[in-house]
């Protein structure tokens, strides 16, 4: 009987997270995620998915992050009626990400065919209902039936709420293989989230290499390293515009300047969160204390929210968001996260041209997006299609990403080199993904394999 792993997306990339599991008779899809990226590359390859929907018989996420999450919608519509496993929490936030991400889609068709382009989205909001019925949230650490050969238990991954290091528990004739997903890996010490939680013990590793080949500064420099950077901002005349995803960094960043504003080591400023999405993601997160941290739960205790305090002001509609572009100083935070679509990208019309104003970048920048082109400092930028001159200054904390670096990654993962039959290298650039297998190479995993899409390797 087949036990095997295909790859299907972020193999050698960073975006469009699938992996096909073969147990049995039964596929089963790990993560169904969005390419990203320059959009006639991105948008090709989300449309024709590289497995048919009906073929699928279930799918088990890792969490929300719309790369992770954002092609279910498309592959309901291609026929997949499986149910769809993830935790509590993940389930509780689909809703608003695929809607948003429908919402999005359509956005750009309208605008796409003011200008004489041909554009379908790739779903709509009926597909997405379709999907979220489809969804199953589970408790972390409950031990889940997927097929009558397959458990799933999922372990805190500390990288967004509700994100997991998906356990896999495969029974195939008198073979017995655990296999590992790392999903999205976080980090110890993040604001507001819980730190990850050990990886078991298993037969074969998929793991993650983001920052495969990088390491970030701790996080005490981080909050010395934003107040810095604001207090400079705030001196220079300008404003700060921080893109980020609505879940995850865009909380954290609020979180910190809150800390540093009660502290006495910024000024009370204004901080804008300016995406739809934020609001109901920082909601969905508040109903959910108990996945947070001890120092964050201590917060609450004392009476303080991490997310709503004065000062903080969560923009609702686009006309008060287009009334920001009068605001010279303070902060935005608005989304998306890679500068590639959403509110930022008039916020950064405005303010990319001005000297005093700068583009801090808090997350990861996929080769390709708007957000990577200013941060390797191109002199001049599309956006909406129009050039702009790049002024202002473009700074970056990559310390506050969610993702664990080299060191932190291999920390987590060394004891499992024993063991461990086979280790697949996903969700990095070519670099990062090379530079963080050699890395397990070296602390004794036997097979250590880069795959590129399409691969099929089988589970021995
Ligand atoms: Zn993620």
């Amino acid at each position: 009987m087949v036990l095997e792993l295909q790859f299907l997306g972020a193999a050698r990339h960073v975006t469009g997270s699938k992996h096909l599991l073969r147990v049995g008779d039964d596929s089963i899809l790990l993560d169904c995620g969005l390419v990203q990226g320059p959009r006639r590359m991105a948008d090709a390859a989300n449309r024709k998915l590289p497995i048919a929907g009906r073929d699928v018989a279930a799918v088990v996420l890792s969490h929300a992050h719309i790369d992770h999450c954002g092609a279910l919608p498309r592959l309901v519509k291609d026929g997949f009626a499986g149910p769809i496993w993830c935790t509590d929490a993940t389930a509780d936030m689909l809703g608003m990400m695929l809607r948003d991400s429908a919402h999005i889609q359509s956005q750009d068709a309208r605008h796409l065919r003011r200008r004489g382009h041909d554009y379908e989205p790739l779903y709509d909001q009926e597909d997405v209902e379709r999907t979220l019925r489809l969804v199953r949230g589970v408790p972390y650490h409950q031990p889940t039936e997927v097929t009558k050969q397959l458990r799933v238990e999922f372990l805190d991954a500390g990288h967004i709420l509700g994100a997991a290091i998906v356990v896999l528990d495969a029974h195939v004739d008198h073979k017995q293989r655990r296999i590992v997903f790392t999903g999205d890996h976080g980090r110890k010490h993040l604001p507001i989230l819980r730190d990850p939680e050990p990886i078991p013990p298993c037969d074969v590793l998929i793991t993650e290499s983001t920052y495969g080949d990088r390491v970030h500064e701790q996080r005490v420099d981080m909050m010395a390293a934003l107040a810095r950077i604001v207090d400079e901002e705030l001196q220079d005349g300008g404003r700060v515009i921080v893109p980020a995803f609505s879940v995850g960094r865009t909380q954290s960043v609020v979180m910190f300047l809150g800390q540093l504003m009660r502290e006495g080591r910024l000024p009370q400023l204004p901080i804008h969160v300016d995406s739809p999405m934020s609001r109901e993601a920082t909601k969905i997160m508040s109903r959910h204390p108990d996945l947070f941290d001890d120092e964050t739960r201590a917060l609450i205790a004392s009476g303080h929210s991490p997310f709503f305090f004065d000062g903080v002001h969560y923009v609702a509609d686009v006309e008060e968001s287009k009334a920001l572009n009068q605001e010279r100083s303070g902060v935005i935070v608005a989304a998306s996260g890679m500068c590639e679509a959403g509110r930022v990208l008039h916020h950064l019309a405005q303010s990319i041209g001005r000297k005093q104003d700068c583009v801090l970048m808090v997350g990861y920048q996929a080769e390709g997006t708007l957000g990577r082109k200013l941060l390797d400092g191109q002199k001049q930028v599309n956006i909406y299609g129009e050039p702009y001159d790049v002024h202002c200054k473009v700074r970056s904390m990559p310390g506050l990403s969610a993702h664990a670096d080299w060191q932190e990654l291999l920390g987590a993962s060394r004891h499992l080199a024993d063991k461990c039959r086979q280790a697949f290298v996903v969700h990095g650039e070519d670099e990062a993904a090379e530079a963080y297998a050699s890395r397990l190479r070296n602390a004794g995993f036997r097979e250590v394999v880069v795959p590129s899409k399409g691969d099929r390797h089988e589970i021995r």
